[in-house]
Order: C-alpha cells, then sequence, then structure tokens
C-alpha cells in the first residue's frame, strides 16, 4: 500500500516522536515529503574492490576486502589506539581507532571475511587507514554507490548520520509509490531536455546502481530547481506588469529633440540607442518602469540617464538623479549642466553640504516644479525633499542604494516615479537573470568609437625601481597617476601601515615642489578627503596615493595610470573598476598590477584575467567561476534563494537554457491553468504559497 507524502514521519520505521522533533528542528523535515527532498550531496562508488597492494593508484576512498588479525592496543593517554592488521591476497595494511576501541574491538573477529572502507594514508612507507568502516562480508549490502547524506551533530548523536538517514530513507521508498508521483515539469520540456521522470529521479537520487543513475537524476533535478525560479520571476514581473501603474511619457519633447540635434556633441553608440528605445517603450505602456542598466565603466550611461530625465522633462515630469558621493554627484551635476549648456533646463544640485540659505530656496524651487532635475547624494532622500511632480528616479552604482532607500524615493509621489539603476559593476547575465530576473534589465556593451584600449600589465614588487621611472616619465608628459592600496579598515594596520610607507616611499622618490601627491583613505575626514580629492581631480597633484576609496565613478581624463598595489588582494571585479579610472582620455592609458611572487593559484587566474580582457562580462564570468555567487552578490542576498542542487558558478549554462524554457511556457500559458500544467502549477503554489504577490497570479 502507499501512504500519503503528507503523512509526518513519526510514523516511518525507526523515527518516531523523539526524533521527529529533532529532524524538523535540525533539518525542516517534518513530512514523507520534506524526507523524500532530502537529497544525498555525494555518492561513494561500493561496488570496486581495491587490492591492498594497488593503494597507491587510488585518490581517496578505497573499499577493501580481507582478513584482520594482530588486534592490539597500542599508546597511552591522548596517543591510545587499537591497531590490527588487515589483509588481502596482495598486501598488508593497518587499521586504526582512536576514539570508540572499547566498543570496536570486541567486535574484531581475526579469522572472518569484511570490507573495509575509508581513506587509506602513507605513514612510514606503510599504509593505514584510520576510522574505517566495516562490516563483514556476508552482511554488507550496499554494494553500488552509496549516498552519503546531510547531517547534524545532534542528528548523528541519535542515530541519524547519514546510514542512519539512508535507511529511514530506505524504509520510506517501500511505502510509498514513486511512480505515482505526477511531474510537475511538463512533458514538453522533459522530453526537449531530455530529463528522466520524477519517480525516477527520486529512485536514483537515493538509490542509484550507476553513475550515469545518479548523474541523471542531479540533472533533471539542477534544471528543475532553475526553471522553477526562473518561472517564478516571469509570473512575478508579469505580475507587477499588470498591476502597477506608472506613467506615460509619450511625448518626445521639443528640449530633448533640440538637444539631441543641435548639443549632443556626438553620434550615441548603437548600444545606446538601443538602451534608449527599450526605455521608451517602458515610458509609452502606463506600467512602471523598474529597469536596470548595466554597462561597463565608461560606457556612456551618464548620457542615456540624461536622455532618459529630458523625455521625463518633456512629459512634464521632474527627475531625480541620485549618486553615492558628494564627488560622484558634483561631477554629475557639472557633466549634464555643461551638456545641456543654453537648453532652458533647470538643474540643481543637493548634497548633505549644501548651506541652508542654498538649500531653503532650492527645496522651494523644487515643490513649485521650478526644478526640473535634481542630481544628488543620499540628501534627496530626505522628507523635506518634495518634488512637485516626480516622475523618474536614476540611481547610479546600484551598489550602494539598498532596497529601503528606492523605495523610499518611490514614495515621493502619488504612483511611483519610473526607476532606472545604473551599475558598472557588470553580473554574469546569469546571475542577473536569476536575481533581477523579475526587472528589466538592459546592456551597454559597447564602448564609444576611439577610445584607446589601456595596456594592463603585471609587475613584481622587485621592479618597483623600473615603475618608478615610467611614472616620472608619464608625469613628465603631463598626465597624473592613481597609486592603490588595498583597503584600510581599523582592524587591519597592516594595510595602514602599507599605505603609509608606500605614501612615503612616493614622496621620497617624487620630491617636492617638482612632484604634488595626494593622498586618500578612509581614516580621513570627508571635509580633508574631498579637499585632497578635489586637488587630483582639478590637476594641482601629479599622483593620487589611495585605497579603494577612490573606486567607484571619479572621472578624471587626465589620469593614465592606474598603478594597483598588493593586487593579488583585491577581487576582480574591484580590480576592474579600478583599471576603469583611466583610460578616459585620449591618451594612451596603463594599469600595473603589482604582487610579489607567492601568488595563490586563483591569483594568478585573477591577475591573467587582467592582462587578457578589458570586457567586463568576460570578468565577472571568470569571477563568478572563480568566487561564487555569495562572495558577488553578498551571501545573504544568495542565501535567499536557498537553491538546493544548483549551483549558479558551476551551472551558469543551465540558468539561461532553464530561463528559455520558463519563458516559453509563460507565453504558452501565462496563467498556467492548461491542464498539462496543472501540476506545474500546484507545485509553484506550493513552493512559493509564503511569499508575498504568489496570490495575485491567478
Ligand atoms: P559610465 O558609463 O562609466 O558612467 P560615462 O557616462 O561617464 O560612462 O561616459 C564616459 C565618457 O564617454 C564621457 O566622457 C562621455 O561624454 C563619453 N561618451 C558617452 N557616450 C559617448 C558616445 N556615444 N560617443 C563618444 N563619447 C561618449
Ligand atoms: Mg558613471
Amino acid at each position: 500500500m502507499s501512504e500519503s507524502l503528507f503523512t509526518p514521519i513519526a510514523y516511518l520505521k525507526g523515527i518516531g516522536p523523539q526524533k521527529a522533533e529533532l529532524l524538523k528542528k535540525e533539518l525542516q523535515i517534518e513530512t514523507y515529503w520534506d524526507l523524500l527532498n532530502h537529497f544525498p550531496f555525494r555518492y561513494i562508488n561500493r561496488s570496486q574492490i581495491h587490492q591492498c597492494a594497488q593503494l597507491h593508484l587510488v585518490d581517496g576512498y578505497v573499499q577493501l576486502e580481507g582478513y584482520i588479525d594482530q588486534v592490539q592496543e597500542l599508546g597511552g593517554g591522548r596517543s591510545k589506539r587499537l591497531q590490527c592488521r588487515f589483509t588481502d591476497d596482495t598486501a598488508s595494511i593497518q587499521l586504526i581507532w582512536f576514539q570508540g576501541w572499547k566498543w570496536i574491538k570486541p567486535a574484531l573477529m581475526p579469522g572472518k571475511k569484511y570490507r573495509v572502507f575509508g581513506k587509506p594514508r602513507l605513514n612510514n612507507n606503510f599504509w593505514s587507514i584510520a576510522h574505517p568502516e566495516m562490516a563483514p562480508t556476508d552482511e554488507s549490502s550496499s554494494i553500488g554507490y552509496q549516498p552519503i547524506y546531510p547531517s547534524t551533530e545532534k542528528l548523528s548523536a541519535k542515530g541519524l548520520h547519514t546510514r542512519g538517514i539512508e535507511k529511514v530513507i530506505s524504509g520510506l521508498l517501500e511505502r510509498i509509490s514513486l511512480e505515482n508521483i505526477p511531474d510537475r515539469l511538463p512533458e514538453s520540456i522533459r522530453r526537449e531536455m531530455q530529463l528522466i521522470g520524477i519517480g525516477t529521479a527520486y529512485a536514483n537520487i537515493h538509490q542509484p546502481h550507476t553513475e550515469q543513475g545518479f548523474t541523471q537524476a542531479k540533472k533533471r533535478f539542477v534544471f528543475e530547481e532553475l526553471f522553477m525560479l526562473q518561472l517564478e520571476m516571469i509570473l512575478r514581473k508579469g505580475v507587477r506588469k499588470r498591476t502597477e501603474k506608472g506613467f506615460v511619457f509619450s511625448k518626445s519633447g521639443e528640449i530633448l529633440s533640440n538637444f539631441y540635434h543641435n548639443k549632443l556633441p556626438f553620434d550615441l553608440t548603437e548600444a545606446q540607442k538601443r538602451v534608449i528605445r527599450e526605455i521608451r517603450k517602458d515610458f509609452q505602456t502606463g506600467q512602471h518602469m523598474n529597469r536596470l542598466l548595466q554597462g561597463d565603466v565608461g560606457s556612456g550611461k551618464t548620457l542615456v540617464a540624461l536622455i532618459t530625465m529630458l523625455i521625463a522633462q518633456g512629459n512634464g515630469f521632474q527627475s531625480a538623479l541620485l549618486a553615492p558621493t558628494e564627488i560622484l554627484s558634483a561631477q554629475h551635476y557639472e557633466t549634464i549642466v555643461s551638456f545641456l549648456s543654453d537648453l532652458p533646463i533647470r538643474c540643481a544640485l543637493l548634497t548633505g553640504s549644501t548651506k541652508r540659505s542654498k538649500r531653503t530656496p532650492l527645496l522651494e524651487a523644487l515643490a513649485k516644479g521650478e526644478i526640473d532635475i535634481l542630481i544628488g547624494t543620499h540628501a534627496l532622500l530626505e522628507d523635506e525633499v518634495v518634488f512637485k511632480n516626480l516622475g523618474l528616479v536614476v540611481i547610479d552604482e546600484q551598489h550602494r542604494f539598498g532596497v529601503a532607500q528606492r523605495a523610499k524615493m518611490r514614495k515621493k509621489n502619488t504612483i511611483a516615479p519610473h526607476v532606472l539603476v545604473m551599475t558598472a559593476t557588470p553580473i554574469p547575465r546569469t546571475l542577473a537573470m536569476t536575481f533581477y530576473g523579475d526587472l528589466d534589465v538592459s546592456v551597454i556593451d559597447e564602448l564609444p568609437p576611439g577610445r584607446k584600449p589601456i595596456q594592463t600589465i603585471h609587475r613584481f614588487d622587485t621592479h618597483r625601481l623600473q615603475l618608478f621611472a615610467f611614472m616620472r616619465e608619464q608625469i613628465a608628459l603631463g598626465r597624473q597617476i592613481y597609486v592603490v592600496y588595498p583597503l584600510i579598515d581599523d582592524s587591519e594596520t597592516l594595510d595602514f601601515k602599507s599605505l603609509s610607507d608606500g605614501f612615503e616611499a612616493i614622496s621620497r622618490s617624487f620630491p617636492l615642489p617638482e612632484y604634488q601627491v595626494s593622498i586618500v583613505h578612509g581614516k580621513l575626514k570627508p571635509e580633508v578627503k574631498e579637499y585632497e580629492m578635489k586637488r587630483f581631480v582639478d590637476g594641482i597633484t601629479n599622483i593620487m596615493v589611495a585605497t579603494t576609496v577612490i573606486e567607484v565613478g571619479v572621472n578624471v581624463p587626465n589620469a593614465t595610470v592606474m598603478v594597483i598595489e598588493s593586487a593579488q588582494r583585491f577581487g576582480l571585479s574591484q580590480l576592474h573598476q579600478l583599471r576603469g579610472r583611466v583610460g578616459r582620455g585620449g591618451e594612451k592609458s596603463y594599469c600595473i598590477l603589482m604582487t610579489n611572487y607567492e601568488l595563490s593559484k586563483e591569483a594568478k587566474k585573477r591577475m591573467e584575467t587582467m592582462v587578457e580582457t578589458t570586457d567586463g562580462f568576460k570578468i565577472a564570468e571568470v569571477d563568478l567561476s572563480l568566487r561564487g555567487p555569495g562572495d558577488i552578490l553578498g551571501t545573504q542576498q544568495s542565501g535567499a534563494l536557498n537553491l538546493k542542487m544548483a549551483d549558479l558558478s558551476r551551472d551558469q549554462h543551465v540558468v539561461s537554457i532553464a530561463r528559455e524554457a520558463a519563458l516559453r511556457i509563460y507565453e504558452q500559458d501565462p496563467s498556467l491553468t492548461d491542464p498539462l500544467h496543472l501540476t506545474l502549477r500546484n507545485y509553484m503554489l506550493t513552493l512559493f504559497k509564503n511569499k508575498p504577490q504568489w496570490d495575485k497570479i491567478a
């Protein structure tokens, strides 16, 4: 007879109320269904019997068959151990136990044939296995692949270690019938992707007979997990589009047209044009726009932002442009004002340091609708900042703004203003699909023409004298230079030492009055930082010695050399961001990565990648494969996805395939009412019932 999958596990043989409670607490397993979905994280091949004489040929775990003798207790105190000799037809090895030997000893019977499993180690030319698993040959039932299940210390103490769990699950599989579980993946998709059915998949994930068995099962579950996630995103986006109203910007506006035809000093790149078309399309639908704009450093996002804001203006709306720092805000303000020159557009800059005497009239003008574009920092979020008719919010460098802050901007009008979030940290497409799958994503994947590529060079510390000579040459040509050290953090006095030592060395090699050197780091007061920064921006100083505080967005076109000290300590995306600070003018630029000789394999790969390519998206892909999504997006964010089978760095290609498949299903049947999608629909309902908004999908 087969039982309901919703039966509480307490009813299973060998579980009972106490263990059931513990399973719930430790692994959130409450029902048969939960247990069925508790998957092994790896398998051990037990079908193969190795030979004692061949251990040097095997990597990792082995399985041996033979006899024991010479059982001995050796040593004393902490090195007390139980040891015996194990012999097969080919040679002998030692089996050793450091703990639990009191109850192991009586079970060891010389002359009996055992199957032994464990990881051999070579010590003084002699092989041994510590704490082997062993069973008399006649009893050992699990030939084939043994699943290894996740467990916890508390569960193990109650006998629910991997073997215990394996037994319980095998009891479960006898009581339910896997063939009756309806498949939530539509057959069309299964066929197309060549995936096995759900019943076989469950059987093979828990009790595989062959490697192919669990490989196919894993393939199916990985795909399924990513597919469900993508479908959820797509459905959510659908809900948002249907329910969230947005302002309609249907006009183009005279000022925009004037700007476009008379003021724009160059042609837009094809990528810029495409993105603007995408945004325009959003504006005409009456739906709320929530768009992420990804574009490498220097790809011309500011101009896209400006044109977008001019569209808002042409339709009678105000815009806000938020940037993470005062310097960036000021730069945006200056850039935009100079782009617009004498066009009748009113721009204003508001930051934390805007004086009250200026702030009051500015806020009044804003509330009256006399300002079209307000640019600034977090200061724009304040309640006192009231717009007459805010229609668009552009956020530069999204990583610095949280969801709550974005929400605050959206509340500044009765209908939420459109949102355009710009980021220069390219996120691999697959990650973007997964994390921002419910946003619209636009990509500027082309740099404006005529940029000279930045030459990237990796040098070892011993070449510092040559480096200094090169820096002098560049300064003689009138250029400016960044020298960046790892971040200063209060706990890391070492960093501070390397920065101040570096500053000293540079001040000595580049002495006053011939050379001027700025220094900027996180321990400086904001005013001092701004002052030093400004001296460099204004071309007064030749060299800027800094920590990564300069990472984001500053624009000094005359800076042509970026020297990164201890480059091995930076992540790839950070290195790429730093490199983006140079190559902004017409001169050839250089990025020099300084490291010592002792580089880890990963650090070497990072340096090689930087030297090989300047393509931010390629770099992001390498970064993802080196670090995993948790490090790229923050563990909290990636943890929120709760992926069990899929690994976003390993399964990058599956993400795209799963998204396409999910899109196809959505396009055919957006509300999942087709009888063929019934199981899928129910499955998603249970999966996501606790998440908000799901109810609106129906
Ligand atoms: P980012 O995407 O890093 O914010 P910016 O918007 O600061 O890039 O643009 C970098 C530089 O490229 C600016 O000096 C800008 O004026 C220039 N630029 C932008 N678009 C074009 C274009 N289509 N052709 C030539 N130069 C452009
Ligand atoms: Mg920018």
